[in-house]
């Protein structure tokens, strides 16, 4: 799990774009909600977004897929 570099700054609810590969995959997911810091920009997702974003490319994998852009969809 990522942990914030920067302790001090404040973060705020924001949507970034999240490229991740697997292989020779990439797939890169648009919208993800993410916590933005305003000290220093980078952004955090939670647990269970980032356990969703990996379900999702395993998926993609299993499918074959070897390039792909997409809304990041929550399931919950
Ligand atoms: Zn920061």
């Amino acid at each position: 799990m990522k942990r914030p570099i920067c302790r001090h700054g404040e973060t705020r609810p924001g949507a970034v774009t999240v490229p991740l590969k697997r292989g020779g995959m990439t797939i890169v997911f648009r919208e993800v909600p993410a916590l933005v810091c305003e000290n220093c920009g980078e952004a955090f997702q939670d647990a269970a977004v980032t356990a969703a974003l990996l379900e999702q490319a395993e998926q993609a994998a299993l499918a074959g897929v070897e390039i792909d852009v997409g809304r990041f969809a929550v399931a919950a």
